[in-house]
């Protein structure tokens, strides 16, 4: 990509040590390609508003291309051994690991969040590659008893085929790893459409792919607008040849993904929005709990599908809590993301902004009261006052709905069954969080708790190692740990008969 050296200066980019990871192409059969009518679309620096790049604007044509590429790559891909793809993916991952400084910069500067968080996630990002590079050796199948003489029942577990994955823009590098490491690992080959606010570092990771040696083909990335992602969409979910559709993003376009699927029956792994409860009870440490929302309401600025959306305290802790939460809220930094000392940078976009002001201001209509914060940071642009209201109520916008916003909202609870009954009583079930130091409670609240991720004592739940999804409209399959390469593969019952 080119950069005007006169402009460098201004440039947020300039930092980078190796440019080449910097693509405006999309890429498909290991090749760097645009739009058949070579249109583009804008990729903006949510701190400053700033253009950063243009990528192509793809559509549907674009996508069967990258299909019929992904296709002509999987039988060989297919019929290498696990090792040598474990191989690969491992050297991708140390690749990742070794630009982690760039990667970071770059996912910042398309994305907003703190470069300490871009290089959390870049780490996150590559821990997917290497796991599941791991795990694809480990796809066993099975020998079955036979009750019938003379035969032998074998279950087989091989690739599906070509994969689609479609991600959003809040985790740019790791919701790309998370879909295609276990696909890839797995043996299938894939074509993803990344965000449209966060392209870059989707590319960028295909650069580091290219040089881990992974063959042509394997993996392809078309990129989109707003406006071309239904074509994209269009022709993932209705191309025979793609057998499976990964995605991550909001539960109305994951329902029409999902609908659009049935057609040709492909199979889906669905991880969608959550209203993620937050429950404190009296006997908790407070200060555990006001350091867990560093893990799940401060970070990525509220902008993750696990954030803390309804914190629930107990009564008679609840003053206490709220006082020392203000006081947290208080110090964080908010800032533009490259700044290290950055704690809280801007939102996406208007649109992101537009409704966390809505939230807070319903809230306030409501009876909400504004503690500290509450509206458009003196940053201006997409910075948001990290913000704590009390007297919520669970019937607020902001507390049906995800915020995806740097607001804490307090709801106050008398018992252990009005919390839990009010923290399930929503469409969505990714993540609930709660603390406590009473086991007996822990293991009641745990198993009450209509969530596919339970924390307890701890707002820090993300691993490779571990089964990712939600229940109820939050999603279906998991993403991460041995559960989810079983999502990637086929189950072939194999019977021997006349032995
Ligand atoms: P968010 O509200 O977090 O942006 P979305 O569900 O709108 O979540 O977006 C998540 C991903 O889904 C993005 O890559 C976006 O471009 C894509 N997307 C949005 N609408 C469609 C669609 N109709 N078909 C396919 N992909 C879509």
């Amino acid at each position: 990509m080119t950069i005007d050296p006169s402009t460098a200066a201004f440039d947020p980019l300039a930092g980078l040590v190796d440019r080449d990871l910097l693509h405006d192409l999309a890429f498909v059969d290991g090749q760097w390609v645009g739009a058949d009518n070579g249109s583009t679309f804008r990729v903006d620096d949510p701190a400053t508003g700033a253009e950063i790049a243009s990528v192509p604007r793809m559509g549907g044509a674009e996508t069967r291309r990258a299909i019929e590429a992904a296709d002509r790559a999987f039988l060989s891909w297919r019929s290498m051994t696990a090792k040598q793809r474990a191989r690969i993916l491992r050297d991708w991952a140390d690749l990742m690991r070794a630009h982690v400084e760039d990667l970071s910069l770059i996912l910042t500067v398309e994305q907003g969040k703190p470069l300490a968080e871009s290089r959390g996630e870049i780490e996150y990002a590559a821990s997917f590659l290497e796991w599941f590079g791991e795990e694809g050796k480990r796809v066993y199948g099975d020998v079955i008893p036979t009750p019938i003489p003379g035969r032998r029942i074998v279950v087989l577990k091989q690739p599906i085929g070509v994969t689609a994955g479609i991600t959003p823009w809040n985790f740019p590098a790791a919701m790309v790893t998370r879909k295609c490491a276990p696909a890839l690992a797995a043996g299938n080959t894939m074509v993803l459409k990344p965000a449209e606010q966060t392209p870059l570092s989707a590319l960028a990771i295909c650069e580091l792919a290219h040089r881990a040696g992974l063959p042509r083909g394997v993996f392809n990335v078309v990129t989109g607008s707003a406006e071309d992602a239904p074509s994209i969409g269009e022709e993932m979910t209705s191309n025979p040849t793609v057998r499976m559709l990964g995605f991550t993003g909001s539960t109305e376009v994951g329902k029409l993904l999902m609908r659009r699927c049935a057609d040709s029956v492909k199979k889906i792994s669905l991880e969608l929005g959550g209203n993620a409860p937050f429950i404190v009870f009296e006997d908790a440490d407070l200060g555990v709990a006001i350091d867990a929302l560093q893990a799940c309401k401060w970070r990525n600025a509220g902008q993750t599908c696990i954030s803390a959306n309804r914190i629930l305290v107990q009564r008679g802790v609840i003053d206490e809590f709220a006082a020392r939460l203000v006081e947290y809220a208080r110090g964080l930094e908010v800032g533009t993301g490259t700044d290290e000392g950055s704690q809280i940078g801007p939102l996406i976009d208007k649109q992101g902004f537009e409704k966390v002001k809505a939230h807070v201001a319903g809230a306030i209509d409501g009876g909400a009261k504004v503690v500290t914060g509450g509206g458009p940071h003196k940053l201006g642009g997409l910075y948001f006052e990290p913000t704590v209201l009390t007297d919520v109520t669970p019937d607020m916008v902001m507390s049906c709905e995800e915020t995806f916003g740097p607001v804490a909202g307090l709801i106050p609870f008398d018992t252990e069954e009005e919390a839990i009954a009010i923290a399930n009583d929503t469409p969505y079930g990714l993540c609930a969080y709660f603390f406590t130091k009473d086991m007996a409670t822990g293991w009641r609240v745990g198993e009450a708790l209509e969530a596919g991720i339970v924390g307890l004592n701890t707002g820090f739940v993300s691993t490779e190692v571990a089964p990712f999804g939600g229940v109820k409209e939050s999603g279906l399959g998991r993403e991460g740990s041995y559960y989810a390469i079983e999502e990637w593969v086929e189950t072939k019952y194999f019977t021997f008969a006349g032995l």
